[in-house]
């Protein structure tokens, strides 16, 4: 597989107020066309690093792509530098040289001497066009490499990469395609997650698995290369088959969807209707749910009984229930989600109550410590979870573990 690294030329890049994006965004183009991106470096406006920079990339990488230091200034090094890293001589194009002046007389200024720079060009190499600017970009075979140069602002590179490369190089690829999907799993850790999988995934080069944690739940990333598109999709479909076996109901998702479009979509499809209590996480459930479209199909009503007084008054929490047991406690989360279900006539009625912190903790009510319950007509149950993280992320994984609960629920 043709590998590539990208360079990024610019002391700005090196501060903490400027990002290099370019990056990021080459990598997606290079990606799509079958093309690896193993390696990206930022370097400084500096000649020797930068050098050793391009020299030690045409080493290991079949296309090495350079963004910045095209500008007309005293500190844009790419042109210069590049060419001594290839050994090939750089020097006047006349007709880029006309090309730039013509801008300008556009504009209707006159060129400044500087702006020469930029037509200098690196010896055997294609001047590629720049609409946006005046820094033509270069495209450079160099053995059996590919070297290109591109403009660091990224409304000049975008489309120069587009219009002038991507095709290039996506034929130098040959007829690789690369597919994509994400496996989101709820309910397990990194390592548990690891532990049952790596035995099937490690089997394959094609398709390359990466585990990552995101947020509140682990993802399963895949990317498969094949001739074509759907030998990449069938590709995945193995896999991810073989994973679903070791993981089973743990996956809610196979597309990278989200939880709450999971849950949303079986209630809709099922013609089910939920109704939500919730304490400690304040609406987040029914805020996550209400974010789906179409989402008023299913979703009735929910309500923040954040104090004791309003549990009873609002969803109908015994008092005396609360007195015993606290108001984080399995009984006073199963009354919450009868309660709600019952004042909202809904088939579901889902709560969560809990410790989210920092304060509030106790030896036998820790933070961390919550309660959700799932409602039904024909029964009620509930899990006690122990939380790990702060304020936000508790109150997230609460959220998330009460929609994984429904879900499972509708399965
Ligand atoms: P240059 O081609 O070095 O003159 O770059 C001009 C401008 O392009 C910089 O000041 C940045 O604003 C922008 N730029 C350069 N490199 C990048 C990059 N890697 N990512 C995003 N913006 C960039
Ligand atoms: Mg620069």
């Amino acid at each position: 597989m043709l590998t590539a690294e990208i360079i990024a030329v610019g002391s700005e890049l090196l501060t903490p107020f400027r990002t290099d994006t370019n990056s990021l965004w080459l990598t997606d183009k290079l990606n799509g066309v079958g093309i690896e991106v193993k390696l990206k470096t930022i370097v400084g406006d500096d000649d020797a690093r930068l050098e050793e920079t391009i020299r030690d990339a045409l080493k290991r990488s079949g296309v090495v792509v350079l963004t910045g230091g095209l500008g007309p200034t005293e500190d844009d090094i790419t042109r210069k530098i590049a060419a001594r890293a290839l050994g090939r001589r750089l020097s006047l194009d006349e007709k880029v040289l006309e090309e730039i002046r013509a801008k300008f007389l556009h504009w209707g200024r006159k060129m400044p001497e500087i702006n020469a720079r930029q037509a200098m060009v690196v010896e055997g190499a294609e001047v590629l066009p720049n609409p946006n600017g005046t820094a033509p970009g270069m495209y450079v075979e160099h053995d059996s490499r590919v070297v290109v140069l591109l403009p660091g602002p990224p409304r000049e590179m975008k489309p120069m990469f587009e219009s002038h490369v991507l095709a290039k190089l996506s034929e130098r690829a040959g007829q690789v395609r690369v597919a994509r999907r994400v496996l989101r799993v709820a309910g397990m850790g990194e390592s548990a997650v690891d532990e049952r999988i790596a035995p099937v995934y490690t089997q394959y080069k094609n398709p390359q698995t990466t585990i990552l944690f995101n947020n509140t739940e682990i993802e399963i990333h895949l990317t498969a290369q094949g001739k074509t598109e759907q030998e990449a999709e069938l590709l995945l479909d193995g896999l991810a088959g073989q994973i679903e076996e070791r993981l089973g109901d743990a996956i809610f998702a196979f597309r990278g969807e989200t939880m709450e479009e999971v849950v949303g979509l079986r209630l809709a499809v099922g013609g089910f209707t939920l109704a939500v209590a919730e304490s400690c996480t304040g609406g987040l459930v029914a805020h996550r749910l209400t974010e789906i479209p179409g989402s008023s199909n299913y979703f009735m009503e929910g309500v923040v009984t954040y104090s004791n007084e309003a549990k009873t008054r609002l969803v109908g929490v015994p008092a005396e229930l609360i007195e015993r047991h606290g108001a984080v406690s399995a009984e006073v989360a199963e009354a919450m989600a009868e309660g709600v279900k019952r004042r909202a006539a809904t088939d579901f009625g889902l709560s969560v109550t809990g410790v989210a912190g920092p304060g509030g903790g106790t030896i036998e009510k820790p933070v961390g410590l919550v309660y959700i319950s799932l409602a039904d007509d024909a029964h009620t149950e509930h899990r006690r979870l122990m939380l790990p993280g702060d304020r936000h992320l508790i109150r997230w994984r609460a959220s998330q573990a009460a929609l994984d609960l429904l879900r499972r629920r509708l399965i």
